[in-house]
């Protein structure tokens, strides 16, 4: 049986942690589908297009990862979709623990069939959050070495730097 895995996430903008994850990921699940929120209640920085287009250039080259767009509905539904059966999450802290336990037992009361699968963040980018990303870059900050090439020329952009 195939094992397919949806990696749910708001990604604005998609970091050097999340990739890692992802490539982690692609070498324990035959598929990963990495799914973008678009309903989030956040304020994003990028729109849910630009989003998918700033991470496809970065998992193109992994053959059984692709991007989709989350346009509303339980996580757990568009995991039945897709036939995933595992919810992968990323775990930086405790912090994140205690929210992400929390998720994954909802998500559990709602769909027992999906089982969520935590992968550790890499030690390089455990105090990487899109949210700290954004706050440094929009005064300037050099982010270069947490996020890929071609998020850190989009914030430039977005944050007219340059
Ligand atoms: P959300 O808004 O759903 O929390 P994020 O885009 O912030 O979405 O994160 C998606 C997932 O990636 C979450 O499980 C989060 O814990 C994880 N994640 C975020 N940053 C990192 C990182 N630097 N290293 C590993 N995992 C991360």
């Amino acid at each position: 049986m195939s094992k397919v895995a949806l990696y749910p996430g708001s990604f604005d903008p998609i970091s050097n942690g999340h990739i890692d994850i992802v490539k982690r990921a692609a070498k324990l699940f035959d598929r990963v589908v990495i799914a973008v929120a678009t309903n989030t209640s956040k304020k994003t920085l990028f729109t849910a297009d630009e989003k998918v287009q700033l991470i496809q250039e970065n998992v193109a080259f992994l053959t059984n990862v692709e991007v989709v767009k989350h346009s509303g509905g339980l996580t757990v539904d568009l995991a039945d979709e897709l036939n995933a059966t595992i919810l992968l999450r990323g775990l930086r802290s405790v912090k994140d623990f205690e929210y992400e336990a929390d998720i994954a037992a909802m998500n559990k009361t709602q769909n027992n069939r999906v089982e969520t699968v935590f992968l550790t963040a890499d030690e390089t980018y455990r105090f990487v959050s899109s949210s700290l990303i954004k706050e440094v870059a929009m005064f300037g900050g050099d982010i270069s070495g947490l996020v890929p090439a071609n998020v850190n020329k989009a914030m430039k952009k977005k944050y007219e730097i340059e």
